[in-house]
């Protein structure tokens, strides 16, 4: 039996792949490779290059191989294209998600793990934020995340599936091994981006706003490790394989940094003064995002590792700077 990772050539999908293949499981892999990148696929997971929307594609991987769980990672997940491009985000999120859970009716495949973000609170009615809190997205990619999670939900009453949505703060950070680590392209997320500086790629960061409630103007975030994320998603399967019931759990630190603070701890680890510039705010941004994941340390018995931010700085700052161009040669 095997376990079907969709988007596992992504960036927290094939740090999970990395996991799950470290713990002695079976892995298949399917990835569309539009933002994922085959190089980061574990050479020991079998790789099926498809699309979550092609239901026949999906026919074709569940009636080769013995899936007993799927864990879910493909989609779109950048907050600015969300609130440009809304209908990719309900086109690939929603319908793929539709597409793939008929597929596993289908099939009788009725255990996934999937990823859900914070960005399902929108503006937090308090900090930490607890799972039974207020979901209200603010952007469209949050948005259609809550739409999954429902969506799980009603297919869970009618088809008995039963699911597990990890509701991720900022994931950040690389595998321990230098071989995989953070590459989007375009990149947008804000640790990357501040280690392109050290790294020659960019002059300066912008600071995307200097006028939010918070000690020093800038949003709040809390960072959480990748290789934390991917031992979650393993400790998720088991529960549900045990007889675990449908579940939402946050995944983060409990501790919030600004953005200046990110970039402070960034100049100290790569010792370059990493120039930031205020620019205008981004659409769809809260002020802060900073988890209670005392659910997933209970009931999953989850315990972060990296839980300082200098350590995942400076394990991205080791990957970033081993491979300046990502997966890509040049
Ligand atoms: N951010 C920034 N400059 C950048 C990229 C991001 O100021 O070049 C800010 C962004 O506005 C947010 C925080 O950094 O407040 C984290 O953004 P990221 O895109 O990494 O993750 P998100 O919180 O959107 O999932």
């Amino acid at each position: 039996m095997a376990i079907l990772v969709l988007g596992g050539a992504g960036y927290i999908g094939s740090h999970t792949v990395y996991e799950l293949i470290d713990a002695g499981r079976d892995v298949v892999v399917a990835d569309n490779l539009q933002t994922g990148f085959k190089a980061a696929v574990h050479p020991k997971a079998k790789f099926y290059q498809l699309d979550i929307r092609d239901r026949g594609a999906l026919d074709t991987l569940f009636q080769a191989e013995d899936i007993e769980g799927v864990i879910h990672f493909a989609a779109s997940s950048q907050v600015g294209e969300s609130m440009s491009d809304p209908l990719k985000y309900y086109d690939n999120n929603l319908h793929g998600t539709m597409v793939l859970l008929q597929a596993m009716v289908a099939h009788g495949v009725d255990k996934i793990v999937f990823s859900s973000t914070a960005a399902a609170y929108g503006e937090p009615e308090r900090v930490p934020i607890l799972e039974s809190d207020t979901t209200c997205p603010t952007n469209c990619y949050g948005q259609t995340k809550l739409a999954m999670e429902q969506m799980m939900s009603w297919v869970s009453k009618a088809h008995g599936l039963k699911y597990v949505a990890l509701r991720y703060f900022n994931a950040c950070g690389a595998h321990v091994s230098g071989e995989i680590g953070e590459a989007h392209d375009p990149e947008t997320h804000l640790i990357p981006i501040i280690l392109q500086v050290p790294n020659g790629q960019r002059e300066a960061v912008s600071v995307f706003g200097d006028d939010y409630p918070t000690k020093d103007g800038t949003c709040i975030r809390d960072y959480i490790h990748v290789t934390d994320l991917a031992q979650a998603h393993i400790l998720a399967l088991d529960y549900l394989m045990k007889g675990g019931d449908n579940n939402i759990f946050n995944l983060g630190n409990g501790v919030g940094f600004t953005v200046q603070e990110v970039i402070d701890v960034a100049r100290s680890v790569t010792g370059h003064p990493i120039p930031a510039r205020i620019a205008p705010r981004r659409a769809g941004d809260p002020a802060q995002l900073i988890a209670s994941s005392e659910k997933a340390m209970k009931v999953l018995g989850w315990q972060p590792k990296y839980n300082d931010l200098p350590t995942i700085v400076a394990s991205a700052w080791a990957w970033h700077k081993s491979h300046p161009h990502g997966f890509e040669e040049v």
